[in-house]
C-alpha cells in the first residue's frame, strides 16, 4: 500500500498474528523513530505522525520469530517515497522494534486510583458459554466489581473450554466472554494468561488483535507485566512447563507454535522473569500463572513449577502467587518464606470433592465456584473470596511496614 495524501494510513504487516499493544506504552520510542527518519535521508518531506501504534505477538526471547506490525498515520508527505526507500524504512523500523522488544517482557502501565489504591477481581477457569453457573458467578462479579470500583480483572486462564478457540471467528469468544461478563463494572481491561485448555485450541488466534476488535477488554499475552506503580503483576505462561502435555497429550492436541523447543522457551522465560523481578522497585510483587504451585485440590502441586519457577519467586521476594487450574478457592501460606499462594479457579465448573493436604500451611479452601478480589495500597493488601451467591467466604489482610510482613487473618 503506497504512501499518498489520499491514503494517509500506511500499514506494514510483518506478520498476520500481531497483538494490539495498549496505547501509550511505547510512546517514548516516538522520538527515536523521528530521529531515525531525520537521519535516514529518505526522499520524503516532512512527516508528521498523528498516531503511532506498535503491535506485537510476543517479546519473549524464546519466540523464534518476533512478529510485529506497525501502523503509521501520515498527515503530510510532500514527495513520493521510492520503493527502495520504503523497504529500507520498514526494515530499519523492524530492527529498532526487535531491539526494543528483546530487552524485556512486554509491559503495560495501568494507573492507580487518585487515592493511590488499586482494586481488582481475579477469576479463572470460566469459559463454558454460561453453563456450570458461569453466568451466576459473572453476575456477582459485576456487583462486587461495582462496590469496589475495580480497575481491571485478571484471568488466570482456561478461558475457553474444552479446547480453546478454533480461530478468531469462533463464536465461543462472544458466548463465553462478551455475552457473559456484561456488567458495567466489568467493562475494564481483562489481563489474561493462557491455560492448558487454551493450548488445546488455536493459541495464535487467542493472542490475536482480531479479538480486541470484537471486545477491546480482552488482553491476552503469553507472559507480560502489568505495572501500577505500587504493584507489579508478572503474568507467566505456565502450560509449557508441564511435561505431561508434551509427552502424553492423550487425546488432546497442544498448539506449541512459537513455543517449542520447550527447554529454550522455559529457560528464556525464567531469565526474563528473574531480570524483571530484580529490576522491580514496586511495593508489591505478584506473579500470576494458570497452574497451581501449591494446591490441596484435584490437580495438587505442579512439580515443574516448584522445581523451576518457585525458586525465582522466593529469591526475588515475591509476595503472592495467584493461579487457577484447580476449580476452587484456596489460600496457602509458605512455611519457609513470606510467599502466599492464592487459587482463584472457580469461574464455572467446580465441586471436585478432592482434598489432599500438603506441607505448607492451608489457610482457606472452598471446593466450589466463586472469585477473588484484591485491594492494594502502598502498605496494605486486602483479599476476599466470594461464592456463587456473592457471599464473602474469607478475608485476609496484610500490612507492610518497613518491608516487614504483618499478616492479619479474618476467616468468616
Ligand atoms: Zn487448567
Amino acid at each position: 500500500m503506497p504512501f499518498s495524501k489520499s491514503n494517509p494510513r500506511v500499514k506494514y504487516t510483518l506478520e498476520p498474528n500481531d497483538f494490539n499493544f495498549p496505547t501509550g506504552t511505547l510512546t517514548g520510542q516516538m522520538a527515536e523513530i523521528r530521529n531515525f527518519l531525520n537521519r535516514s535521508g529518505l526522499p520524503v518531506g516532512p512527516i508528521w505522525f498523528s498516531h503511532l501504534s506498535f503491535n506485537l505477538v510476543s517479546v519473549n526471547k524464546s519466540t523464534p520469530s518476533l512478529c510485529f506490525f506497525l501502523s503509521l498515520s501520515v498527515q503530510t508527505i510532500t514527495k513520493q517515497v521510492s520503493a527502495m526507500a520504503k523497504v529500507l524504512l520498514s526494515l530499519s523500523l523492524l530492527s529498532l522494534l526487535v531491539s526494543i522488544a528483546l530487552a524485556d517482557l512486554a509491559r503495560i502501565e495501568h494507573p492507580l486510583k487518585n487515592d493511590g489504591s488499586l482494586s481488582i477481581l481475579v477469576i479463572g477457569d470460566w469459559g463454558r458459554k454460561g453453563t456450570y453457573n458461569q453466568s451466576l458467578v459473572a453476575e456477582q462479579m459485576g456487583k462486587v466489581g461495582k462496590e469496589l470500583n475495580i480497575d481491571f480483572v485478571i484471568s488466570t486462564g482456561d478461558n475457553f473450554y474444552e479446547n480453546g478457540l478454533t480461530g478468531v471467528d469462533d463464536k465461543a469468544f462472544e458466548q463465553s466472554f462478551s455475552d457473559i461478563y456484561t456488567a458495567e463494572s466489568l467493562q475494564k481491561p481483562w489481563y489474561t494468561v493462557l491455560g492448558n485448555h487454551d493450548y488445546r485450541g488455536d493459541v495464535i488466534a487467542q493472542l490475536s488483535p482480531a479479538l480486541q476488535k470484537l471486545d477491546s477488554r480482552f488482553i491476552c499475552m503469553r507472559s507480560f507485566i502489568v505495572n501500577s506503580e505500587i504493584v507489579e503483576f508478572f503474568l507467566v505462561d505456565t502450560t509449557p512447563f508441564v511435561m505431561k502435555y508434551w509427552t502424553t497429550p492423550e487425546d488432546s492436541h497442544y498448539d506449541w507454535r512459537d513455543v517449542e523447543p520447550r527447554n529454550t522457551y522455559i529457560s528464556n522465560l525464567l531469565q526474563d522473569l528473574n531480570n524483571a523481578l530484580q529490576a522491580s522497585s514496586a511495593n508489591w510483587k505478584i506473579v500470576v500463572g494458570h497452574h497451581t504451585m501449591r494446591s490441596v485440590s484435584e490437580h495438587g502441586d505442579t512439580a515443574e513449577l516448584l522445581q523451576y519457577l518457585l525458586p525465582v519467586l522466593k529469591k526475588n521476594g515475591v509476595d503472592f502467587y495467584v493461579n487457577g487450574h484447580d476449580h476452587c478457592l484456596e489460600h496457602i501460606s509458605s512455611t519457609d518464606s513470606p510467599l502466599q499462594y492464592f487459587t482463584s479457579g472457580g469461574g464455572s465448573k467446580a465441586w471436585r470433592g478432592t482434598y489432599i493436604p500438603n506441607s505448607d500451611k492451608l489457610q482457606f479452601f472452598y471446593d466450589g465456584q466463586g472469585f477473588m478480589s484484591l485491594k492494594l495500597t502502598k502498605s496494605d493488601a486486602d483479599i476476599v473470596f466470594y461464592d456463587v451467591a456473592g457471599r464473602e467466604l474469607y478475608k485476609w489482610s496484610m500490612a507492610k511496614i518497613n518491608q516487614g510482613h504483618l499478616p492479619c487473618n479474618e476467616a468468616m
